[in-house]
């Protein structure tokens, strides 16, 4: 293998490269142009263009695209051959600034919520400089965020890339209240950590279920999971070892700094994470890892399972958000720090988490809320629908102390301080960790553990920045004029944890107990995306999203019908597969199963042999029989109705009386799969499938 340094970033127009290969002046325009915002004249544009399209062949590259992130939750890509005839025959390899800062895809194959059906169908992408080209497949991708004519945001990027202004904006105001005025950008990093299912490619195209749906509609639970489980926390089997170093190779050509690892949760599940980086640079390589984890596992003649709960029974797969706050001096805010000024400026981020995530944990869990990711929440493996922060002791209980308006003392090891700035110093390292929080401060970072496996961290993330902007400013125009800045910052801090004491939860949040005490607490307990995503709508969130111009109120039910769209069409296809599969497959399995016990019991009869054993199953799986044809047909009903409702009342409708009657052809099917001879069963059964990669 080559070296590790040689190959990272190999395939990416990065900075270096930039610096290498533009010239001075124009490294110096794309640079402030990121720096302040502003757009690039065509010029500079011009000299950019050339020199990327020059790199990009040099480096095997035959197209370009515009690549981007649509509201269906899939990465877009509209190619282009960079050839162009000169009018002899011939071609040249033509790539202009025009080509690079905007593209215009067919709008219309994309989702949009009904906003371009009010506007015009067309719709832009526009190049995101502060997020590298890289190459994929001999085309050069250009990371864009995609827009409608009259600028309405239609993909993830877009209402990031606006947070992101946002949040350093009013932490920039916090940053010269603290006198702290060589920082001259504030931004927000996130790691997300990826889970995900391996599964042999054969026994995959077996099922129809895996094949639409990307989960397993059908499947009785094994035996034996448990020693499957002890199968699975062994060493890494060689074939899953050599798709991880090829996904790690991958990965690093495209600058991605992945380091897979292992997972003990389930069987054939593994996780990946990478080291952080700033916002739409994650959100962009995690949508990348997830395109390059399916690709590259099919390579491996296995497939990559993204989906929330492939498995009923076994453990789901999510997506840790892991987010933090820093300057461009290399400060991170969330980190508690060693002296009593990082310590002020500790406790100031940490209240603003706890407000934003108290006065908005309808945005967060909306933000989290599909058809998926419904499996998981509240699952007794996941972290519930209710929303709580966890501090760890050490912090909790300073936090409980500032709320009693108790006077707190450092020890010898330095724990507490309350010193000349009155505010308490903390050790870094809060190794006490919650793993059942859903939203959880690990140390210098906040955990936020609900996103789903196959989410994008785009609007997750753009919650998160917005929601912690909104306490920030609060707090700015608060302190601004302030004559005692240590003295108010105390007030404030008690003020604000009083107030929101009620969203911070140490405890075991997998407990009944803990469902009962939110609710006296009166937090909110959403459980489905139907109920969840209403929430969006909400006349205090759609204040916040125009006030920090993340979303216009057109924008915000635009994306409230998106989601919920996607929900219904998720489910809508989950029960026709499930019909499909009971009707063509499941049931005349059962039937010619039972009619060679009919015919073996005939036999014996004849020979005057007990058949009572063939007899009693038989009548057992005829009696089953019935009841699966009388409960797909009442699926295939309740899906019929759905189609009569609008998108948005068909949502409460799948979820209410499509889901039910799923779930109850389910347990039928399942039955009679441990009833059925295993020759006559037409899928691979649960062990078949996670012991797949294994064998
Ligand atoms: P674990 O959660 O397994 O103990 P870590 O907490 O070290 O591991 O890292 C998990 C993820 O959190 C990684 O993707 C890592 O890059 C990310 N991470 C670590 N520090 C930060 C930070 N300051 N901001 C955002 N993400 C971070
Ligand atoms: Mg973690």
């Amino acid at each position: 293998m080559e070296k590790v340094s040689d190959i990272f970033g190999s395939m990416v127009f990065n900075d270096a490269v930039m610096k290498e290969r533009l010239p001075k002046q124009t490294y110096r325009a794309l640079r402030e142009s990121i720096e302040t915002n502003k757009d690039l004249t065509m010029d500079v544009a011009n000299v950019i263009a050339a020199e990327m399209k020059n790199w990009a062949i040099e480096n095997g590259a035959t197209h370009f695209a515009h690549w981007f992130l649509p509201l269906s939750g899939v990465n877009a890509e509209k190619h282009d051959a960079f050839i162009s005839p000169v009018g002899d025959g011939t071609i040249i390899m033509d790539f202009s600034g025009k080509d690079l800062i905007k593209g215009e895809p067919d709008g219309s194959s994309f989702p949009s919520g009904g906003i371009r059906a009010t506007f015009e169908a067309r719709g832009y992408t526009n190049w995101d400089p502060t997020s590298y080209a890289f190459i994929k497949e001999k085309t050069l991708c250009i990371p864009t965020a995609f827009a409608a004519y009259g600028g309405e945001a239609l993909d993830q990027k877009t209402p990031l890339l606006r947070s992101m202004d946002e949040i350093n904006k009013q932490a920039m105001r916090i940053m010269k209240i603290f006198g702290m005025d060589d920082v001259k950008k504030v931004i927000t990093s996130v790691g997300a950590e990826q889970e995900y299912f391996l599964v042999d490619k054969e026994t995959y195209l077996k099922r129809p279920d895996l094949i639409y749906t990307g989960r397993t509609l059908f499947g009785a639970k094994p035996p034996k999971r448990q020693e499957l489980d002890d199968h699975y926390f062994g060493a890494i089997n060689p074939r899953v070892k050599e798709f991880m170093e090829d996904i790690d190779v991958e990965l690093w050509k495209l600058g991605i700094p992945v380091k897979t690892e292992h997972n003990e949760v389930a069987p054939a599940q593994h996780e990946m994470a990478p080291i952080y980086s700033e916002t739409n640079v994650a959100l962009d390589q995690n949508q990348l890892s997830m395109e390059l984890l399916r690709k590259i596992a099919r390579r491996h003649d296995m497939v990559c399972l993204l989906h929330e709960k492939p498995f009923a029974g076994v453990n789901g797969s999510g997506k840790h958000v892991n987010w933090s706050i820093s300057t461009d001096t290399g400060m991170n805010l969330l980190d508690p720090g060693d002296n009593p000024k990082k310590n002020m400026m500790f406790m100031l981020m940490l209240i603003a988490v706890i407000q934003a995530v108290d006065d908005y944990q309808d945005l967060l869990r909306c933000a989290v809320a599909s058809a998926g990711n419904d499996h998981r929440l509240g699952g007794n493996e996941a972290p519930p629908a209710i929303i709580s922060v966890f501090l760890g002791d050490e912090i909790g209980f300073v936090v409980d102390k500032i709320i009693a308006g108790e006077e707190i003392h450092m020890d010898k090891e330095g724990l507490f301080d309350l010193g000349a700035n009155v505010l308490p110093s903390f050790k870094k390292d809060t190794t006490d960790r919650n793993r059942t929080s859903p939203f959880a401060f690990t140390g210098n970072k906040f955990e936020f553990r609900m996103p789903g496996s196959e989410q994008s961290i785009g609007d997750i993330c753009c919650v998160l920045n917005t929601i912690v902007a909104e306490s920030l400013e609060q707090y700015a125009d608060r302190l601004e004029s302030t004559t005692d800045l240590a003295g108010d910052l105390r007030k404030l801090t008690k003020d604000v944890l009083t107030k929101h004491q009620r969203i911070i939860y140490n405890g075991d949040n997998y407990t009944e107990e803990w469902v009962a005490l939110a609710e006296k607490r009166g937090l909110l307990n959403l459980t489905s995306t139907a109920e969840a995503v209403t929430q969006s709508l909400n006349k205090k969130n759609i204040e916040l999203y125009k006030k920090h111009g993340i979303f216009t109120e057109t924008e915000v039910r635009a994306r409230f019908e998106v989601q919920l769209e996607n929900y219904g069409k998720m489910i809508n296809i989950e029960a026709l597969t499930m019909i499909d599969m009971a009707r063509k497959f499941i049931a005349p399995a059962v039937s010619a199963y039972s009619a060679d016990l009919a015919d073996t019991a005939i036999s014996k009869k004849e020979l005057g042999v007990n058949a009572n054993a063939e007899i009693s199953a038989l009548s057992r799986i005829s009696d089953l029989a019935e009841v699966l044809g009388q409960k797909i047909n009442l699926l295939e009903e309740a899906v019929i109705k759905a189609g009569e409702y609008e998108p948005v009342e068909a949502a409460t409708f799948f979820h209410d009386s499509v889901i039910p009657k799923m779930n109850e052809l389910r347990v039928v099917a399942d039955e009679l799969e441990t009833l059925t001879c295993k020759e006559y069963w037409p899928f691979p059964s649960y062990g078949d499938l996670l012991s797949s990669v294994q064998s």
